[in-house]
């Protein structure tokens, strides 16, 4: 009853209505999913997934409380930024009390694209410069604006687009794989900090020498798509006060990472060291569960220079009172719920089990985390630290025989990708390590 056309129909009109390019699962053989409750996911014929990779989901699919909000106010009113709401004040406070001092401006959009260009617009009027920084393997958004700073889709492009002038890529500073690797340097996470802090003096160094002037330097604050990448510390707070002492702003993207994923800290950024200050937070995904809603977090002297150039934003549905409710529930039920705490204790398990299969399987080259934020590096040749391409494959395929949903990412899709509904449970990690266990065998055997 839960289905309106068989699965073999949607495929047929799927094929001719939907363009192909548009991102599928599992393209050979997709998943029909019909329903959702909490970590799992149901197809049409009833089989029960478990769900590791939907961050949107954050307090777990379908929440009841949140979607009773969200219908209780779409009855009520369903307006606009344009008239004075309640809900749209009462979200701003309760995330600028979990920022850093005087992030209080919040201009509210419906996706994180929209949110990273206006920071954009905004970095540009603010500081008369014009270009930007990024990390290598970023991902932050698919407007013109943002898939020019997202190296990670440029790499995939059959006709490799060329990186406009104005955007500046550094290294990425991981330390598996990146261009500073952890066993060159002894494992020394102060002088690997280091070396890619300097990379980024170099770059800009260079590019000012050029008469080039950067706005506005974009970082995820756990690299997400680039494969789930953890920066050495010291990295983040150096590299702030280095770029914002010669004036150029920092933009933390909390859109994967955000609302408690780390487990220690609301903010991922918060989580390497204190003292990490953005000029902007970009949210997005978790922060309505499946409700679009995302926002732009700044200064206000940063959102003046709008007022004074006689710029008003406006933006359809963005802060309409409704997206803003599903927020507010999301938030509540964050803290009623203890879900950031849950990700701790739970992510901490995860890593240690994880860590435990790391020793016993060569088939994993890294296992890295923190929170229900996790990366498993599959190589095919551990000293070498080979991507092990086909065997990320065929570990993907086999997790689905056993109704685990995970996505692989990274420059060589070689990087189990893990970032699951916040509800993910002790059980739920026992069943995913040992399913993975049964398939690391099997391939070691063969
Ligand atoms: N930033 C990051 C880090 C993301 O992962 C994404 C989406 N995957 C975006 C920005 C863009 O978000 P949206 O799809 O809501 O525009």
């Amino acid at each position: 009853a839960q289905e309106y056309y068989s699965k073999q129909k949607t495929l047929e009109l799927r094929a001719i209505h939907i363009p192909t390019c548009t991102e599928l699962f599992y393209r050979e053989n997709p998943l029909k999913i019909i329903r959702c409750k909490g970590t799992y996911m149901y197809d049409e014929l009833g089989n029960k997934y478990l769900d590791c990779i939907n961050n949107v989901a954050q307090v777990g699919h379908c929440h009841p409380y949140v979607n009773k909000q969200i219908y209780k106010q779409m009855c009520l009113c369903a307006t606009n930024n344009r008239y004075l709401h309640d809900n749209t004040v009462i979200l701003a406070e309760k995330i600028s009390k979990t920022l850093p001092k005087g992030l209080e401006q919040v201009f509210y959009t419906n996706s994180a694209s929209e949110a990273n260009d206006l920071a954009i617009r905004l970095a540009r009027e603010y500081t008369g410069a014009f270009d930007i920084l990024v990390l290598d393997n970023a991902y932050h958004g698919h407007l013109i604006s943002v898939v020019e700073l997202s190296t990670y889709i440029y790499k995939r492009m059959t006709n490799h687009a060329k990186i406009p002038e104005h955007v500046h890529v550094i290294p990425t500073p991981d330390v598996y794989r990146g261009k500073f690797r952890d066993i060159d340097y002894n494992f020394d996470e102060a002088k690997l900090c280091q070396l890619y802090v300097d990379e980024i003096r170099r770059t800009v160094e260079e590019a000012e020498a050029r008469g080039r002037r950067i706005a506005i330097f974009f970082i995820e604050t756990l690299q997400s798509c680039g494969g789930q990448i953890i920066y050495p510390k010291g990295y983040l707070k150096k590299t702030f006060d280095y770029l914002q002492s010669k004036g150029i702003l920092c933009l933390a993207d909390e859109v994967q990472t955000g609302f408690g994923r780390s487990g220690t800290h609301f903010w991922s950024f918060d989580s390497y060291e204190e003292g990490v200050i953005p000029d902007f937070v970009t949210l997005g995904k978790s922060m309505g569960n499946g409700f679009p809603v995302a926002a732009l977090v700044t200064r206000k002297d940063i959102t003046s220079k709008f007022d004074e150039d006689g710029v008003e934003y406006f933006n359809t549905y963005g802060g309409n009172p409704v997206s803003c409710r599903a927020a507010i529930a999301v938030l509540e039920v964050i803290e009623n719920e203890h879900l950031q705490e849950s990700a701790y204790t739970v992510g901490l398990y995860f890593l240690s089990e994880l860590k435990e299969l790391e020793k016993k399987y060569t088939l994993i080259g890294d296992v890295r985390g923190r929170g229900l934020f996790v990366g498993i590096e599959i190589v095919s040749d551990r000293e070498k630290r080979t991507p092990g391409i086909e065997e990320a494959k065929e570990i993907r395929q086999k997790f689905r025989e056993n109704f685990v949903i995970i996505s692989l990412d990274g420059p060589d899709y070689n990087v189990v990708k893990f970032k699951s509904p916040m509800t993910f449970s002790i059980e739920d990690v026992d069943y995913f390590c040992s399913t993975l266990e049964k398939i690391l065998k099997d391939m070691e055997k063969k």
